[in-house]
């Protein structure tokens, strides 16, 4: 038995760098991106001027070609600034590869460039009222055939980058058929198609910047070159790897509770109460927390950076160790993230819920990431299957 490697971790440390180059900038506008609440338009442009508009896009496409570890440490960047810049970022990019591996070469060479010399955006635009990511996989959207395509109704929910995104990338049922499995069709839909409006009604407690608003589809024509994965949706989605969004997640809130321990730890530093001399460093109880949360930061880390090496060692499909993989990491960041916002709170004490501090928002965008779909219940629902040796699915088609 010679020596084995254990992981083949390799990211584009240039492609990295260059984003750390914008964050310092992320982070003083964090404050008014959440209060406002706004959309961060300007971080969106800084990422597209740096050429990160398709992150994830093959280099032969004009895209920068970056691996899963690569992509993921840029968002545990940006969550550690600006989550909702990360989260917004996330969906965009994930819609550009889905779209990338969904689309035939003609669908790729007519809107391809638009994305990656164009520096326009996707929204992911599937949930719906009434719909779960959690069972059944059910939609009121419908694609009506018509002459040349379809026509397509229905109200959209949690649109991430709403209305300023370029193209929503959007699911519904073919009209009349009732189950997803023999239904389900995507789209891509230029936002100034006739009939596409956006109702912004995303008012929450975290994640405000994200313009998560509804997309309301009355009657609006698809052309058929617009819709995507060829007759059967179903089985072109069974031959992709769908999970770059949670691991995205997984990452953004890893890079939020990193941020937030950053931040604790600073504090932790420099602030001193009367009579002790010596800063709240110096007691054994921020000393335990420290070591404590440092440590479950560095495991859920780890548990990152093997999730993406599963995912990139993977056949490109999002096969059971894959799904595994990306669901305990997803669920680890997120529980992980919940627990820092809620103990620099208790840590900081009653100052902590002041304006002027940042732990009140930290704690606000901090405990949002475990109900971000797949919701942490489903995450470890999912893992569990797995382990079971039962077929584990994030999304259930019927
Ligand atoms: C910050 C943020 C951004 C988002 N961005 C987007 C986006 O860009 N695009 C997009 O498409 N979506 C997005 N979403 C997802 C969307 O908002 C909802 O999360 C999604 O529609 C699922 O709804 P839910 O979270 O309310 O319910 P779920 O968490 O799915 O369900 C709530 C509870 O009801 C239970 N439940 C649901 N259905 C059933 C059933 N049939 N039987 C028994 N129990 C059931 C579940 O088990 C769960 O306990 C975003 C969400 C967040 C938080």
């Amino acid at each position: 038995m010679g020596m084995r490697r254990l992981m083949d971790l390799q990211y584009d440390e240039e492609i990295v760098d260059r984003v750390r180059q914008l964050t310092p900038r992320f982070a003083e506008r964090a404050a008014e991106v959440d209060g406002d609440p706004r959309f961060p338009v300007e971080n969106f442009r800084e990422l597209s001027d740096a050429g990160l508009n398709a992150v994830c896009i093959p280099k032969e496409w004009n895209g920068a070609g970056a691996n899963s570890l690569t992509y993921n440490l840029i968002l545990l960047e940006l969550g550690r600034v600006c989550p909702s810049t990360a989260m917004s970022w996330n969906m965009h990019s994930t819609c550009a590869s889905l779209f990338f591996k969904l689309a035939d070469e003609a669908q790729k060479e007519r809107i391809l460039p638009e994305i990656t010399e164009g520096g326009k955006y996707f929204s992911s635009v599937t949930a719906e009222r009434g719909m779960s990511f959690q069972h059944l996989v059910t939609l009121k959207t419908t694609f009506t055939p018509v002459e040349g395509g379809f026509r397509l109704n229905g109200e959209k929910i949690s649109a991430t980058v709403g209305k300023h995104a370029d193209f929503y990338f959007t699911s519904g049922f073919l009209a009349g058929k009732k189950t997803a499995a023999e239904a389900i069709m995507t789209a891509v839909i230029p936002k100034e198609s006739e009939g596409a409006t956006v109702k912004e009604v995303w008012d929450t407690m975290g994640m405000r910047g994200t313009a998560s608003d509804n997309i309301i589809f009355e009657d609006t024509f698809v052309p058929r070159e617009n819709v995507l994965g060829g007759e059967d949706f179903i089985a072109a989605l069974g031959k992709i790897d769908i999970t770059m969004f949670h691991l995205g997640f997984s990452a953004a809130y890893l890079g939020l509770a990193e941020g937030i321990y950053s931040h604790l730890v600073d504090y932790v530093k420099n602030t001193r109460y009367d009579p002790n001399p010596e800063p709240l460093s110096h007691d054994g109880q921020y000393q335990s927390a420290v070591g404590a949360l440092s440590s479950e930061l560095r495991a859920a880390r780890n548990l990152l950076y093997e999730a993406c090496s599963v995912k990139d060692s993977g056949d490109g499909m999002a096969n059971q160790n894959t799904v595994k993989a990306v669901m305990q990491s997803k669920y680890i960041s997120c529980e992980i993230c919940a627990k820092v916002a809620q103990h620099a709170m208790r840590l900081v004490g009653g100052r902590s819920i002041l304006r002027r501090y940042p732990f009140e928002r930290f704690y606000r965008e901090g405990i949002v990431g475990v109900v971000m779909p797949p919701s942490n219940s489903r995450c470890i629902e999912v893992a569990g299957k797995i382990e079971c040796g039962l077929k584990g699915m994030i999304l259930q088609y019927g």
